[in-house]
């Protein structure tokens, strides 16, 4: 399925530790967040600027939905920051990091990615998807090494 051009999501290495680091503290369930950023004025790409963890109020470790407040509190902070939402990341504790039939149903926007975290591998393996009522579909995204961003600050 081709839904036409995408943009590609970076992910600094040390975010990515960030909401590897949240899934695990919230075991066993699962936990859930927003990746905001910035897209530049072609939309190629996305560079993951913050995460900010949601509360899951589900307390559970099969299924999740971002406590209203915390949601809230999120918007407000991009709006601040004048970020753009760019993913929403969830773990899936004990399965593969396939979008769920409920992930699907529950996603209201097929522009954002959806970032999982399966913690059934060690290191837990991720992967990235935009979520469609019936289908899903895998999408691009690259983690930027913390090497790469010394290398810019000491150039
Ligand atoms: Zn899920």
């Amino acid at each position: 399925m081709n839904r036409g051009n995408r943009t590609v999501l970076l992910l600094p290495e040390e975010i990515l530790a960030q909401i590897i680091q949240q899934a695990k503290t919230e075991l066993p369930n699962e936990c859930c967040g927003l990746l905001a950023g910035k897209i530049d004025a072609n939309r190629l790409q996305g560079q993951v600027l913050q995460a900010i963890p949601l509360i899951n109020e589900r307390d559970s470790p099969i299924e999740y939905a971002s406590e209203p407040k915390s949601m809230l509190k999120a918007y407000h902070l991009m709006r601040d920051k004048n970020y753009d939402l760019l993913a929403i990341y969830h773990s899936h504790p004990t399965s593969l990091p396939i979008p769920s039939w409920k992930d699907r149903v529950n996603a209201t926007d097929s522009d954002v990615v959806h970032l999982i975290i399966s913690l059934t591998t060690d290191p837990p393996t991720i992967s990235c998807w935009y979520l469609y009522p019936c289908s899903h579909e895998a999408a691009l995204w690259y983690i930027q090494p913390k090497s790469s961003t010394d290398l810019h600050f000491n150039s």
